[in-house]
């Protein structure tokens, strides 16, 4: 049975997550960041014993909170190799963690960080974008060449997973906690580009229509 949690981290309204297969009694933690203990405390309640420690990327917001959750857990350290951190099991490309009987499924997603990877169980259609995908927006990006990046990586995404897909994002910075992959297309003014050219100007538009629309 499927253990699903969005846990309010702190910091910049990021979210992190529990995942975890109740039958298994096994967990893994995304991106516990500001909140280690709250996280590795919720699993315990629940009997989980926590197999892995998953990081989206390398930003500080997202992996300030490792050494703690390691230090309570002894648990690996799963994310890309280019990452910052200490890193365990090193994540590639179409890599894949086992968790109980779910399947994490890593995609290597550059553009907002080098080492950025989103991760996707396939069985219950759940997708952790980290700050690739937010409700509403996608991760900033600070050049062109990034913005085009992340473009590439964008597009491998939506071809990837199939739109039924609950999104989980990074940071709690849109209208609802959580969208489907088929919302966002549909509704994400970034998504909704229809190629590279209008997403580098909606990048830059995007200032004064996040304003417009009074957008936080
Ligand atoms: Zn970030």
């Amino acid at each position: 049975m499927l253990v699903f949690e969005q846990i309010r981290a702190g910091g910049d309204r990021n979210f992190g997550y529990l995942v975890g297969d109740r039958d298994a009694g096994v967990a893994a933690l995304i991106d516990p960041s500001y909140s280690p203990d709250a996280f590795v405390e919720r699993a315990r309640e629940q009997g989980l014993h926590v197999t892995h420690i998953i990081n989206t990327h390398g930003h500080e917001d997202h992996v300030n909170g490792n050494a703690r959750a390691v230090e309570l857990t002894h648990a690996p350290v799963a994310a890309h190799p280019a990452c910052p951190v200490a890193v365990d099991l090193p994540l590639s490309e179409g890599m894949e963690i086992a968790v109980g009987s779910l399947r994490l499924q890593f995609l290597h997603v550059p553009g907002h960080a080098d080492d950025h990877v989103t991760v996707y169980e396939p069985r219950h259609q759940i997708l952790l974008t980290g700050d690739l995908i937010f409700v509403g927006k996608v991760g900033g990006t600070k050049t062109d060449e990034d913005a085009r990046i992340e473009w590439d990586s964008l597009q491998r995404v939506v071809a990837a997973i199939p739109p039924p897909a609950t999104v989980w994002p990074g940071h709690d910075y849109g209208a609802r906690p959580s969208s489907t992959l088929a919302l966002e297309r549909a509704t994400n003014p970034f998504l909704r580009c229809a190629d590279l050219d209008a997403f580098l100007q909606m990048k830059r538009d995007w200032p004064a229509y996040k304003k417009r629309l009074g957008l936080r």
